[in-house]
């Protein structure tokens, strides 16, 4: 059976068994992907427990090294939800709820030390939300059956996705694996079910006394960094000012990306240079704010409160945060693909490049393409990349140099701050063409038209790529070429690792070949 169905009927199972637990010292909420008080589905399912029996509600969060390890976490990300910790904390501190944080750095003593830990607070309820990877999947079904058995009552909530994965099913009866009929569903769905874009209160006051007893609890440490994932001076301040941790900077994000750049989203998002998009993906990786929260505050922006009418801009902005439901849909319905799998398992004879002198121009942002080079520069500045650059560099990688797009995938996760699995293997697999509803493998981007397309003025390659500033007109799309490359060469810029029109070709040839072979 697949994990979430696993999961599933752990929790359908022992429901009658958990709903006669009674409430006896407190409830806890065991904060993962969803680090806000805003909008929590769990959060306020405890806190209306603990209110409702007169306990105090008492939420925690486990530091894992080796879990950050085993899930690529890059340490730009590690030091974000950190750094959100301390905002969660101190906001929950104003409720009298205590935030306990603890350090385990094995991942498998997680589910015993969480046992431990309810039991050690006199705790028989324990609420969490769901996530969609499939160890995260298993270990929940097993610690559901766990905690039966030591009579605590474990809740797993569905809050990460708008709709839940599995309540979308096509008309024959099975999973989408195509986007446009799914999104058609996805928003039929939601208009017939309103309820879905509720927003949950916040949760209520902690009664009197809480912080005395728990004093220990708001005082645990979080610590500063994770071994292996450091960041140096320099690059926490970078990422400090860049990427303000915590829930309030999502909703000021939020509400100015509506308020100033929502309507014109469709028509500008494309454009490398512009700041068109909402830069929130980092707040909707970490849970510092809900999908269903930026999808309602859109659509209420809207003039005609619906999802399928009104103005364009913000029906194309709510249609990409659904492409993010999408992709945790598909890898709750196929797990395999979070084992190095491709969605399409007849790409798996693909016969792919290792060249590691090729991978490390790729890497460093020295191909000799000035948009590939200034995306991957962007995204080891910045932890983040534009999306139209990710698609750019990411069918490089997998066409041009046709190396394995799984070692892409893996440089992606290990730098961006908005790293999700389901996104990032998503946006490999749809630029490798063997994910699900990709583009189809011959269609190959050209890397210089979709520079001159997206980056006319070549404003994107002038920040990124520094050296190439001095580069007048359209040779700073093509500046080996175009500029005759005197003055390239004379400023450090790298020639072109590979020639397009022979990439193309090889590329056509493999994946035939591939596809080809049984
Ligand atoms: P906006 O354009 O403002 O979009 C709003 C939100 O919608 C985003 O924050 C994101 O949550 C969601 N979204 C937008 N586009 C997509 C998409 N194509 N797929 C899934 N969700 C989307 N997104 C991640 O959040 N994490 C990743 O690890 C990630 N890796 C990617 C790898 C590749 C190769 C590609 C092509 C795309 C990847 N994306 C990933 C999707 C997309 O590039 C980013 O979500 C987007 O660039 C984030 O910027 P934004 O918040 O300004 O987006």
């Amino acid at each position: 059976a697949r994990p979430i169905e696993v999961l599933n009927s752990a929790l359908f199972e022992t429901k009658p068994k958990r709903e006669q637990i009674e409430v006896s010292n407190a409830v806890v909420h065991w904060f993962r992907c969803d680090l806000r008080m805003r909008d929590n589905r769990s959060l306020y399912a405890a806190s209306k427990k603990a209110r409702e029996n007169g306990v105090p509600l008492i939420t925690m969060y486990i530091v894992s090294q080796q879990d950050f390890e085993a899930h690529l976490v890059s340490p730009a990300r590690v030091d974000f939800i950190l750094r959100t910790l301390r905002v969660l904390r101190e906001d929950l501190a104003k409720l009298d709820i205590p935030l306990y944080v603890e350090t385990l750095e094995k991942r498998k003593k997680i589910p015993g030390r969480i046992l431990e830990l309810v039991k050690e607070w006199g705790s028989d309820h324990l609420f969490t939300n769901a996530e969609y990877e499939v160890d995260e999947l298993r270990r929940d079904a097993s610690l559901v059956r766990e905690c039966l058995e030591i009579g605590v009552a474990m809740d797993v909530l569905s809050d990460t996705c708008v709709v839940k994965p599995g309540d979308l099913v096509s008309k024959s009866g099975t999973q989408y694996s195509v986007y446009t009929p799914w999104y058609r569903a996805w928003v039929a769905y939601i208009h017939e079910n309103p309820l879905l874009l509720d927003l949950s209160e916040a949760p209520n006051k902690n009664l009197n006394g809480a912080r005395q007893k728990y004093l220990k609890l708001f005082e645990s440490t979080i610590p500063n960094e994770v071994e292996h994932k450091k960041l140096s001076d320099e690059e926490t301040e970078r990422f400090c000012s860049m990427w303000p941790a915590g829930e309030h900077d999502a909703h000021r994000r939020l509400i100015k990306f509506i308020d100033e750049r929502i309507g014109g989203y469709k028509a500008h998002r494309n454009n490398l240079s512009e700041q068109s998009t909402s830069s929130l993906s980092v707040h909707l990786a970490s849970g510092t704010l809900s999908a269903r929260t930026a999808v309602r505050m859109a659509r209420d922006h809207n003039r005609i409160k619906r999802l399928d009418g009104g103005v364009e801009g913000i029906l194309t902005w709510i249609s990409e945060i659904a492409w993010r439901d999408f992709y945790k849909h598909v890898l709750a319905h196929w797990p395999y693909i979070c084992m190095n799998k491709p969605f399409k398992l007849e790409y798996t004879n693909i016969e792919w490049e290792y060249n590691q002198d090729q991978f490390e121009a790729w890497s460093k942002g020295r191909t000799g393409y000035p948009v590939v080079d200034a995306a991957m520069r962007q995204l080891n500045s910045c932890g983040w990349m534009h999306n139209r650059g990710r698609m750019i560099a990411a069918s490089f990688l997998a066409k041009h140099l046709l190396l394995d797009w799984r070692i892409g995938e893996r440089y992606f996760m290990e730098h961006l701050i908005d790293g999700d699995f389901a996104s990032n293997n998503g946006g490999w697999g749809f630029s490798a063409s063997t994910g699900v509803d990709p583009q189809p493998y011959f269609r190959i981007f050209n890397p210089l038209l979709q520079s001159e397309k997206f980056d006319p003025e070549g404003e994107y390659i002038k920040r990124w790529v520094p050296e190439l500033r001095g580069i007048a007109g359209k040779a700073i799309h093509d500046p080996y070429d175009r500029g005759k490359g005197a003055e390239a060469k004379k400023c450090g810029y790298p020639e072109r690792i590979v020639d397009h029109k022979e990439s193309r070709d090889r590329c056509l040839a493999r994946y035939k070949e591939g596809l080809g072979r049984k």
